[in-house]
């Protein structure tokens, strides 16, 4: 028996004026998912915690069972493994821009978008401090950027001032440990070489540093819960949490009604499946509600094989989070979440949306506790006491 959590990015909403006070996902036909509803048990999922406004990263951890509040470090890291930069225990890692500066200010954030960065990846990785080694790989206009030594803090602020025209900011330490102060003296003095070395070059004449992170201390999901898990997504960081708790990751499908179908492909050698969908959450950063309504319509009608799979087996559709078009950016508010398979406890909901899956037998629950109900409903876990 096998189980598959569908995650479709940002599809939960609030309720929108243009559609007559209804959600984009209320106002969508998704007969399948209607359908999983009827057959499953519904609920609303707190992404982290009541109103706390997730990202896909931390909401991601939650729905892989872990708690974002003692796992997650900042981006950085979970980035650079999903760029398939192999961490070890103590990096300390930066999300890094390639910009182009004009003295000291920043003229463009992304360099004019530049595409080919290998050379400059090449010069940035033979640049040497005392104290750390220097990983770095780009892809067009991002890297990742990895110090490796003893005694690192991912306790830093950014280079990155965020915006143009403005100078470049010297990384300072966050809190009051030799670990980030050291962390934040080896940044400058790497920021500095970077100058130099890039002195020459157009338009990526600087890289700027973001998001620094230390490599989170992790169990993995073989550890923790005793599967075998795959992942399919688009999403480098998602990639980067995949892996870092040891799941297979599986080159994505391009189109995503594709990538449904590869699923169940994946799930031919593994115990559990995470899908990623992150087309609807894009919509709704665009503020695009017919769009979003779209795109659920046509995660819906890929969804079909999902049914066949859920007679024999356990699969979850929720959201990670609840991306409003009106607001564009996610908020803290639950998102609802079905789980159907053989055995579960069927409620009276018969649809699947935001306000009926509220009413529905799993009521309100935290996302990390859907794995291991649905592992529990497998019969795969340990019991707790005698
Ligand atoms: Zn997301
Ligand atoms: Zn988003």
């Amino acid at each position: 028996m096998k189980a598959a959590i569908i995650v479709c990015d940002g599809m939960a909403d609030r309720p929108i004026k243009e559609l007559g006070g209804k959600t984009p996902l209320e106002a969508a036909k998704t007969p399948n998912m209607d359908t999983l509803a009827k057959r499953g048990i519904c609920g609303i999922a707190d992404p982290v915690y009541p109103g706390i406004r997730a990202g896909s990263d931390t909401s991601h951890l939650a729905i892989l069972g872990y708690d974002p509040f003692k796992t997650y470090t900042g981006r950085g890291p979970l980035e650079a493994v999903g760029m398939g930069i192999e961490l070890e225990e103590g990096d300390a890692v930066f999300r890094c821009n390639f910009a182009t500066i004009d003295g000291n200010v920043i003229t463009d954030r992304r360099a004019g978008r530049i595409r080919e960065t290998e050379d400059l990846a090449k010069i940035i990785n033979g640049i040497s401090i005392p104290g750390a080694r220097i990983i770095f790989k780009s892809v067009e206009y991002r890297g990742s950027l990895v110090l490796r030594g003893e005694g690192l803090s991912g306790r830093v602020s950014d280079s990155d001032p965020h915006a143009p025209g403005k100078p470049i900011e010297k990384v300072k330490a966050l809190d009051d440990t030799p670990e980030a102060k050291r962390t934040a003296d080896i940044a400058n003095e790497f920021t500095s070489k970077v100058k130099e070395a890039l002195r020459d070059s157009s338009p990526a004449n600087m890289l700027i540093l973001r998001g620094c992170g230390i490599k989170p201390d992790i169990e993995s999901l073989k550890e923790k819960r005793g599967i075998d898990g795959a992942c399919i997504a688009t999403t480098a960081i998602i990639k980067g949490i995949a892996s870092l708790v040891g799941m297979e990751v599986v080159q994505a499908e391009h189109d995503y009604t594709d990538r449904i179908k590869q699923g169940l492909n994946v799930l031919e050698s593994h115990d559990f499946l995470l899908m990623n969908i992150k087309e609807a959450d894009e919509a709704a950063h665009d503020r695009d509600y017919k769009r979003k309504i779209k795109v659920i319509e046509q995660i819906d009608a890929a969804l079909g094989p999902f049914l066949d799979f859920a007679q024999n087996n356990y699969v979850a559709i929720m959201s990670d989070h609840t991306t409003p078009v009106s607001f564009g950016d996610h908020t803290g508010d639950p998102v609802p979440v079905v789980i159907a398979g053989p055995e579960v406890r069927t409620d009276g909901v018969t649809k699947f949306d935001e306000r009926s899956a509220a009413k529905g037998g799993l009521c309100r629950l935290n996302s990390s506790e859907v794995l291991p109900i649905m592992l529990n409903l497998m019969n795969r876990t340990e019991k707790f006491g005698a």
